[in-house]
């Protein structure tokens, strides 16, 4: 039986924003290079060839690029455009360069797509709009998250599809609590951390209305983790995560930044995710 791909209303709207963006994908992780790709590395010939094999190593049994300073990607020029796409075009990528920051999960006969939040195009297109999330499938059908949810057998109340706002005290200290077991992705992370348990939470703050959708987006990409952890688990997941980036918004005052730095510290680490649903199921 094949699959319905679900996507994202503003998927189709995704486009990287290259030299423009100020926290390239390019740098701070280590970029595995498929097998298919590590081959036509291998034998690509000319002086692109030369370089890319001067560049690329091998890691156990996998090929990654040889980053430099700031763990940034040979190929990254300094004006933020790709070394490979300017001398060849996007059909040299790898596949993780060539998809990322897109996702697709599998639950039940359906493919989850989306954009990871680690990329600040992601964050700017779930946050240009505070309606709920609307999903379209392949062939351009509309979808509610609900609707998703009912044709996934997964029974919801219309309050699990919104985000409980009224955080107290006692729950920012158990979503801290919950963070602070997470490895850490780097040293920003728990110096922010640490400032967050000095937040004052306002008892009367209004909640903006866009804490919905980045709650819904949370749980349409955690549905991945309900055969696993339970419905119960994620939906708890994405009421934790929503609420730590509220908390982190209500410190910096940037929305999208701590979305971002949410994603890089929890979205983009299984072993972070898992531990989040472990602790909460
Ligand atoms: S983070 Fe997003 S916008 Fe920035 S370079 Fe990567 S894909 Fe492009």
């Amino acid at each position: 039986m094949s699959l319905v791909t679900i996507y994202p209303d503003f998927y189709k709207d995704f486009q990287c924003k290259a030299d423009k963006c100020q926290h390239t994908c390019c740098a701070g992780w280590e970029i595995d290079i498929d097998e298919k790709t590590a081959g036509k590395y291998q034998t690509l010939p000319g002086a692109l060839g030369d370089t890319i094999r001067e560049n690329i190593i091998a890691v156990a049994d996998t090929w990654q690029f040889r980053l430099r300073g700031e763990n940034r990607c040979p190929f990254l020029r300094g004006d933020g455009l790709c070394e490979l796409i300017r001398r060849a075009d996007e059909s040299i990528l790898c596949d993780i360069c060539a998809n990322h920051p897109r996702f697709f999960v599998t639950v039940s006969d359906y493919e989850l797509a989306g954009v990871g939040l680690s990329c600040e195009k992601s964050c700017e297109l779930l946050l240009a709009d505070t309606a709920p999330l609307a999903l379209l499938t392949e062939k351009g059908e509309q979808l509610t998250l609900k609707g998703l949810l009912q044709q996934l057998v997964l029974p919801v109340s219309d309050e699990d599809l919104c985000y409980q706002t009224g955080l107290t005290t006692e729950d920012a200290a158990f979503v801290l609590d919950c963070m602070q077991k997470t490895e850490p992705i780097d040293a920003a992370w728990t110096s922010q951390l640490a400032q967050l348990w000095d937040v004052q939470i306002a008892a009367d703050g209004e909640v903006p209305q866009v804490f919905d959708r980045i709650y819904q987006y949370i749980l349409y990409r955690a549905l991945e983790h309900v055969p696993a952890h339970g419905l119960g688990a994620v939906l708890s997941y994405a009421q934790l995560n929503t609420d730590y980036i509220y908390l982190s918004e209500q410190l910096t005052g940037q929305l999208d930044e701590s979305i971002r730095r949410w994603s890089e510290q929890i979205e983009y680490s299984t072993e972070n995710v898992k531990l989040l649903l472990e602790s909460l199921a």
